[in-house]
């Protein structure tokens, strides 16, 4: 009797079970609620590496949504957070401070370019932005210039789903059911681009030239752009050269229009340097950061200012900005991340960036055999391509079936973590990803490839 309690109960009877009470009481975000496909469960994870309470094996290969860097469970972040939790978990962040934030702070000024000095921490990637934003129409107004209320985003960029984070990333397609409780942004052209392409200058010259008759305008009447900057994530891996974000930012300081780089998915070596403000060599006034700042452990949101923006808070008259939450700066988060940040700054991390990407470039060139890959593109660690079909975009029914397809299990190949965007496919390794490990997701990639062209 004794001998049979101490069994656990077969593995497929206990993701069975914990399928039904998550289908009874889970909501999850960006899935259908009806979708006939089970949630898979995950039980522990290593590495790139993540188990299935019934014994599977899935590949990682977008970084569990873009916020793993070194891989799961990295023993040392998970020992900085365990000996956090046992010194101080949370504290007031008005009025009080601590060592890990601090040093966070310190660190992430360090790290960035110029004069970003002044870091303001909140919990996430669309609170970062929040953060941002809200600084920015105050900066103005600390100023006593009133007039600069307009913001400008581009085309197709994501930046999260709070109201703020949403109507400047409207353009995105996500977020119609809102559409009419959200802030007006004047939406400029994004010029994204990819292998081969030859009509990228046009496209350049067309987006800038829209930009120049904008603020021919309206100039004087913009507080801020906030942009992704060389990679848009959310809209599907759109990609852009370096130098269209030097000719863009070039044009908004000529009149005087702040810049707010969003490298909430970006940030952290995702693009082969530690931000991509240091491929394009630009420095913003602001930039949001979360996503990777804690390694992927715990969520956390930094939006760091320049000194200049911050002076305007301070002087003979200061001015406060009345935003914080609960947990600003909580203990455990800065404590993942300035673990994260020692990792980052090993020579081992910036020689996994190179090999990611020189296995990226081998995988593209094997998979561009296939007409219905497309628009093949990579960015440091970041690689993607389109699937031509006639629905493209998040909704498309390819990216359903492809997810599918990716999930389940197969003969001869591993099973991968791949989660198309619509009709995107990309991959985002966390930097622990051996080379063998992400020629089989290439491999996988292909065969995908494969079963698209006989369905086509
Ligand atoms: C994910 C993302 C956000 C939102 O971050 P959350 O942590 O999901 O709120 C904002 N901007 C960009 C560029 C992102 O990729």
């Amino acid at each position: 009797m004794i001998e049979k309690s101490l069994t656990p109960p077969p593995r497929e009877t206990r993701a069975e079970s914990l399928i039904q009470r998550d289908r009874r009481h889970v909501w999850h975000p960006f899935s259908y609620p009806s979708s006939t496909s089970d949630p898979i469960v995950i039980e522990s994870a290593n590495g790139a590496m993540l188990h299935t309470v019934d014994g599977r094996e899935l590949l990682d290969c977008i970084s569990s949504w873009w916020v793993n860097l070194f891989g799961h469970a990295h023993p040392r972040i998970a020992a900085a957070i365990s000996e956090q939790a046992q010194r101080l978990e949370q504290v007031i962040f008005a009025g009080f401070t601590h060592e890990p934030a601090v040093q966070l702070a310190d660190s992430l000024a360090t790290l960035l370019p110029g004069d970003l000095n002044r870091v303001f921490f909140s919990d996430d990637g669309s609170t970062s932005v929040e953060v941002a934003w809200k600084i920015a129409i105050q900066y103005w107004q600390n100023l006593g210039q009133t007039t600069r209320r307009r913001l400008m985003a581009f085309d197709g960029g994501y930046h999260g789903d709070t109201l703020g984070a949403m109507s400047v990333g409207a353009s995105s397609g996500f977020f119609e059911p809102w559409r009419r409780w959200m802030i007006d942004v004047d939406v400029i052209p994004f010029a994204d681009t990819w292998h081969g392409d030859v009509e990228i200058e046009t496209r350049e010259a067309a987006a800038l030239a829209t930009l120049d008759q904008f603020l021919e305008q309206h100039g004087d009447e913009v507080a801020a752009m906030i942009m992704e900057p060389l990679v848009q994530g959310a809209a599907g891996m759109r990609m852009c050269r370096p130098q269209f974000v030097v000719d863009v930012i070039e044009r908004l300081r000529q009149h005087d229009v702040l810049v707010i780089f969003d490298e909430v998915m970006t940030g952290f070596g995702r693009t082969g340097e530690n931000f991509a403000c240091d491929v394009a060599d630009v420095q913003p006034d602001l930039i949001c950061l979360s996503k990777g700042v804690t390694g992927g452990f715990l969520p956390l949101g930094v939006t760091v200012a320049s000194d200049r923006i911050y002076e305007s808070f301070t002087g003979d008259q200061p001015v406060m900005f009345c935003h914080g939450h609960s947990y600003t700066a909580n203990p455990l988060g800065c404590a993942a991340a300035n673990a994260s940040l020692e990792l980052l700054q090993l020579p081992e991390t910036r020689r996994a960036w190179d090999a990611i990407a020189a296995a990226h470039q081998d995988g593209l060139q094997q998979v561009s055999r296939h007409p219905c890959a497309t628009r093949l593109r990579q960015r440091g660690t970041i690689a993607a391509m389109d699937i031509s079909v006639d629905d493209p975009g998040y909704s498309s029914t390819v990216g359903d079936q492809l997810k599918q397809w990716f999930w389940e299990p197969h003969e001869s190949i591993p099973d991968v973590l791949i989660r198309p965007l619509g009709n995107v496919i990309y991959l985002m390794p966390p930097y622990c990803m051996t080379e063998q490990q992400l020629k089989t997701a290439w491999i996988a990639i292909d065969r995908a490839l494969e079963l698209v062209t006989d369905i086509q």
